[in-house]
């Protein structure tokens, strides 16, 4: 019933007046219940691969068998709260700019499925496989439509690390995954006051590297994600990775998180990145009628 349902939406999405072939094709992914999905408008794609809790059903939890334990190599525990800060981001840039940001966000638990590891490793039991390329088909088509509209655009992927409590770890390779951001700006754009995380910095937050052209922490250097969708490979999309300590994943916490770092990301934006200009909503002695719904969906 949840497939047919699910399958229904697509062909309604599919099919629904207004939908223009580049639409269309953004939807060429074939639905998953354990994927989140939302088709932004924005240069910003949010991923967050490892807060998801739903179990898959009728699968094996993978063992890991022969692979090195933790930091970047075999690890099942999920990034708590990444999933709830994930969205409250893509809300709060939502607010900010009157547009969305592309969002992928994995449901299903990493005990069955880690979409941060290359495909031979990230899942064990063939029923995991089609959350696994959901998900990755869904950042491949944001990359390329992201590509398409704004020849460049930023892909930050969202995770939590118990290593240090108050610090948020940046992860690109050293820079390698913002290449087409440092050719087009310069060094200062990935590791001075105006970088990402100087802006974070001067916003209260406890960021490594610090100084910013230091080297980034082993471990968190940057996974699978950023390194297949980074500017260094064919998508130019600069991609971050960014690790969250607990303080800041919190169910209290995760509010301000959200907000100080979309603060950061528009500052960013202004230099680096083209935020489209937000459609006019309609004036409020407007009749209701008259608005499209993408209007009406505008804040005030
Ligand atoms: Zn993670």
């Amino acid at each position: 019933m949840r497939i047919f349902f699910t399958r229904l939406t697509f062909f309604v999405l599919l099919f629904a007046p207004g939908f223009g072939f580049g639409q269309t094709l953004l939807h060429s992914e074939t639905p998953n219940p354990y994927v989140k999905i939302q088709i932004g408008n924005l240069p910003i794609i949010l991923s967050a691969p490892h807060g998801g809790e739903m179990p898959l059903p009728n699968t094996q939890i993978r063992r890991g068998e022969g692979l090195a334990r933790g930091g970047s190599g075999f690890v099942i525990g999920r990034d708590t709260g990444t999933e709830e800060l994930t969205e409250l981001i893509a809300k709060a840039m939502e607010k900010k700019w009157g547009q969305k940001p592309y969002l992928v966000i994995a449901k299903a638990h990493r005990k069955y499925v880690d979409p941060n590891r290359p495909p031979e490793i990230a899942f064990e039991d063939s029923n995991a496989k089609p959350v696994y390329e959901a998900y990755h088909q869904a950042l491949q088509n944001a990359c390329r439509n992201v590509q398409k509209s704004f020849q460049k655009g930023l892909l930050l992927d969202i995770h939590g690390q118990g290593s240090a409590k108050d610090t948020v770890f940046r992860g690109t390779q050293d820079g390698k995954t913002v290449t087409l951001l440092r050719q087009r700006f310069g060094e200062a754009a990935h590791s001075g006051k105006s970088s990402l995380f100087g802006k974070l910095e001067a916003k209260g937050f406890q960021v490594h590297p610090n100084p910013f052209d230091g080297k980034e922490q082993a471990g968190f250097r940057g996974g699978f994600i950023v390194q297949t969708y980074g500017s260094h490979q064919g998508y130019g999309i600069d991609a971050m990775q960014l690790e969250f300590g607990i303080n800041f994943r919190l169910k209290d916490a995760r509010e301000k998180t959200a907000a100080t770092l979309v603060e950061a990301v528009t500052e960013y934006a202004d230099l680096f990145l083209e935020i489209p200009k937000a459609k006019q909503p309609p004036k409020p002695n407007q009749p209701k009628a008259d608005r499209s719904k993408d209007q009406a969906d505008q804040p005030p």
